[in-house]
């Protein structure tokens, strides 16, 4: 593989560029040529220590700060966002690969997070009780965990991190991002637009790694909470390990994401929908579809709608306006996407659009793949694929598709085409998954509602972003005072009662 003169990417620390000293690089590739083009340092459990060091600093600062600073704070960060949206595109596009309007289109939902926490002080409010006794007064208090250890993927680089990072800040916590190693560039202009912003030094850090400096961040103990997004095997580990020792930990996994056709759906609008859905950003989304459950009669025109459709999706650079689909991330995850087609026939099903050989340049691109009569069981029906392959199940009834989307492990999100409203009421209700679309193939919530799947999508009982972030990002406090005047007071070693 071409290797060309690279930068080296470090961490952001304390308010400043850090280079990486444990001697420890990954390459960076720019997908669409598959070529090289920085190497970014992977941190040791010693500078992962000298980062969570700085953050419990800055912490013990930061949320002894007054409200309305924190907000004029997140106001200038949302403002900083919107004038470099373009350049934190450009990032994203150049290291994952994603065409630029897909790129823009996640900065933009990040953004959101911030302008939702903007308003945090209507979200930290606490309660208060008058008399609950004679004298006696209660209230609440929300106060931040501390230091927040904020682990992303790859596929969101600026998204993901401001789903947590925004919540995180306004609650007062310092915050420490380890970006994904596959695209780690926007994570520090991201620290740079934070800075900029006039949030504090140490309050907000990168640090660059892999498994090592996750490992460090679990076992650290100035680590009080852990929010994660990534596959489901690693979601699983940082769970386990990071609530065995003692950290508050929310950890969404990975997907597999249906969506249900009924035979009275318009078909021209679900092909849309199922094309846009599936072969956005390459398949590289949690809330991507990757199963078309094609109910009864459905199934035949749906399949040839679909096929159709493909044939318009042009595929190129992420940085090229005329493109639709760019390539995967890595060379490793183009081959692995392939081979799920390629053994498709194989496990009995039938590839109608086989895009497995489709080749541009050097680049880890892969064309659309369409593969009927995928049935559970079958490799590319039960693992999730994470690329521009889409399966269609067909079943002959209603209560077959909802036992099908029950029966999966993953429980992200799912979809329901159809016309009828009575229909739509029951799978909503019936659907064991978090978050789930109804004419609308790609549920995901806007910053004032919580992001969250079901079963082996998100280990942890909290949701991301939105209100369930503020209490994530929150540790609740109930105070029970009394004034009462010196001559009052007595003696009484009965248990306290308000009656
Ligand atoms: P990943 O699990 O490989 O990596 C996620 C993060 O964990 C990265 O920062 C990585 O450096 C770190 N990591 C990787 N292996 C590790 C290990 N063994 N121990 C400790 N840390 C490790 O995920 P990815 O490939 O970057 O992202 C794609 C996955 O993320 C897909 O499964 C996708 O469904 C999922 N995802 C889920 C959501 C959601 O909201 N549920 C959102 C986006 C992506």
């Amino acid at each position: 593989m071409a290797t060309v003169e690279v930068d080296s990417i470090g961490h952001w620390v304390g308010g400043r560029r850090i280079p990486g000293t444990s001697g420890r690089v990954a390459p960076v590739f720019d997908p669409a040529l598959g070529v090289q083009t920085k190497t970014v340092h992977l941190a040791s459990a010693v500078e992962t220590d000298a980062v969570v060091r700085c953050a419990v600093d800055a912490a013990v600062q930061w949320q002894r700060s007054p409200l309305g600073q924190r907000t004029d704070r997140l106001f200038h960060l949302r403002e900083l966002l919107a004038a470099h949206r373009d350049e934190l595109a450009a990032l994203v596009s150049l290291e994952h690969g994603k065409v630029l309007s897909d790129a823009a289109g996640e900065v933009a939902r990040g953004l959101e997070c911030v302008e939702f926490a903007c308003g945090v002080p209507q979200m930290l409010k606490g309660s208060h009780s008058s008399e609950v006794s004679g004298g006696v007064d209660v209230h609440t208090i929300l106060h931040p965990v501390g230091v927040v250890a904020g682990i992303t993927p790859f596929n969101f680089p600026v998204m993901v991190p401001m789903w947590m990072a925004a919540n995180a800040l306004a609650c007062g916590n310092a915050f420490i991002l380890k970006p994904s190693e596959k695209d780690p560039s926007a994570s520090l202009l991201l620290a740079e637009l934070v800075q900029e912003a006039g949030f504090p030094d140490g309050v907000f850090n990168v640090l660059q790694g892999d498994v090592e400096a996750v490992d460090a961040l679990l076992a650290h103990p100035g680590v009080d909470a852990v929010s994660f997004v990534g596959s489901t095997p690693v979601a699983r580990h940082v769970y386990e390990t990071g609530t065995r020792n003692g950290k508050r930990v929310q950890a969404l996994g990975g997907a597999k994401n249906h969506m249900v056709v009924m035979p009275d759906a318009d078909v021209g609008a679900a092909a849309d929908a199922a094309v846009s859905a599936a072969y956005g950003s390459a398949g590289e989304r949690c809330m991507a579809i990757s199963v078309v459950v094609a109910v009864g009669t459905a199934a035949d025109p749906l399949v040839d709608a679909i096929s159709s459709r493909i044939e318009d999706v042009v595929v190129g650079p992420g940085t090229d306006p005329g493109s639709m689909m760019g390539p995967l991330v890595t060379a490793e995850h183009r081959d692995r996407v392939t081979s799920y087609v390629r053994g498709a026939a194989g496990e009995g099903a039938r590839v109608v659009v086989d895009g497995s050989s489709r080749t541009w340049g050097r680049g880890f691109f892969t064309g659309c793949s369409l593969i009927d009569d995928v049935k559970p069981g079958m490799r590319l029906y039960d693992e999730e694929i994470f690329g521009p392959v889409l399966g269609i199940v067909r079943v002959p009834t209603f209560d077959d598709a909802v036992d099908l989307v029950n029966a999966n492990p993953y429980g992200n999100g799912v979809a329901l085409f159809t016309r009828d409203g009575g229909t739509a009421r029951r799978f909503e209700r019936e659907v064991t998954v978090g978050m789930v679309g109804i004419n609308v193939p790609i549920p995901v919530p806007v910053a004032f509602y919580s992001f969250g799947g079901w079963k082996a999508s998100l280990f942890g009982d909290s949701p991301i972003y939105g209100p369930e972030g503020v209490r994530f990002y929150t540790r609740p406090k109930v105070v029970t005072s009394r004034w009462p005047e010196p001559t009052e007071s007595a003696i009484d070693l009965g248990f306290p009662s308000s009656r």
